[in-house]
């Protein structure tokens, strides 16, 4: 079967590569679509990762082999393919911080989604896999990225009314907004680029222009695009008593300067957030089956396997792209 492999930067290239064996827990997953993540495109620019890696965990497909006992799964059905499970049962997990359990990263899919073919292991078919209809491969392929989203605002305490600002208008800002319009509450969508900007007022949020926001406050911001100024400006445009959410991943080594005195002062709560729980991926499927939100006019691209540098290395100039699905 062929896979995407990483060898650096937006370096990648389509190589034959062994069918993984599956075992008797075990289920084999035709990708039909795989989305490509933020968390892809700073892994391959920041190379937090070795050559030789298969990139990609938005995944949906269909089932092509069950291992023997398998009894939950059969032949055929379309599923959404978590790539972490956590184990229910450690401390991190019954504190509610499912993604940072111990078992949560080791639970890999093998290889990534950036292939024909995907191993899905054991704790994740018994726990996380979801089968799915009514919705198309691309749609579950915006189960996780969804998932994600809403991990960070389950750790918010929100009132219908708030006002969000959300900071970076990239496809995880959009989906944000999505999520602030179902939480009845104000989105307003802060970037740089014009053409996100004509992209949030298409779907209905307040864009504001991040070079020239004096004086936008809100009660929760939300910080959905991965550098420091981001994360300064969520500082400054916070109010009294409001929350921020730590989001988006930043380069390595980056610091931002917090006044102890604001956060005590202006009685600030800040939130990370990191990936997505099992609970997460069950009520973003909900809500996308329920077409409670529209995801698919958020890919602006669909690409092969070949195409996968070309699409990661947009993705990084944030140019004239959305959601990119990648289709192997
Ligand atoms: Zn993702
Ligand atoms: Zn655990």
């Amino acid at each position: 079967m062929k896979a995407a492999v990483y060898y650096g930067v937006d370096t990648f290239k389509v190589e034959e590569v062994p069918l993984p064996r599956i075992g008797e827990y075990e289920v084999l997953v035709r990708v039909r679509a795989c989305g490509v993540c933020g968390t892809d495109v700073h892994k391959a620019m920041h190379q937090t990762v070795k050559a030789g890696t298969v990139l990609g965990h938005e995944v949906a497909g269909d089932i092509i082999e069950v291992g023997k006992k398998v009894t939950k799964f059969k032949i055929g059905e379309k599923v959404v393919v978590p790539h972490h499970t956590p184990c229910f049962a450690c401390s991190y997990c019954h504190h509610g911080h499912h993604t940072l359990c111990d078992q949560y990263t080791k639970t890999n899919i093998d290889p990534g989604g950036f292939s024909e073919v995907i191993r899905v292991p054991q704790p994740n078919v018994e726990r996380a896999m979801l089968s799915f209809d009514h919705v198309d491969y691309e749609e579950a392929a915006f189960v996780e990225p969804l998932a994600c989203c809403i991990h960070a605002w389950e750790r918010l305490e929100v009132f219908p009314g708030d006002t969000v600002l959300i900071v970076g208008a990239g496809p995880i800002g959009l989906l944000h907004m999505e999520l602030a319009k179902i939480h009845q509450t104000e989105a307003m969508v802060a970037d740089i680029k014009e053409a996100r900007l004509q992209q949030v007022e298409k779907m209905g949020g307040i864009p504001v222009q991040a070079s020239e926001m004096k004086g936008v406050q809100a009660d929760i911001v939300i910080v959905a695009a991965g550098n420091k100024n981001a994360y300064e400006l969520a500082l400054s445009s916070v109010k009294r008593g409001g929350q921020i959410s730590f989001f988006a991943e930043c380069p390595p080594d980056s610091h931002i300067a917090v006044d102890p005195n604001m956060i005590y002062g202006k009685e600030l709560t800040l939130t990370g957030s990191y990936s997505s729980t099992p609970r997460g991926h069950w009520k973003a499927l909900t809500l996308i089956r329920g077409r409670n939100l529209n995801v698919t006019q958020l890919i602006s691209h669909r690409f092969g396997l070949e195409d996968l540098g070309k699409a990661i290395g947009m993705a990084s100039k944030a140019d004239d792209c959305l959601k990119m699905m990648i289709k192997p």
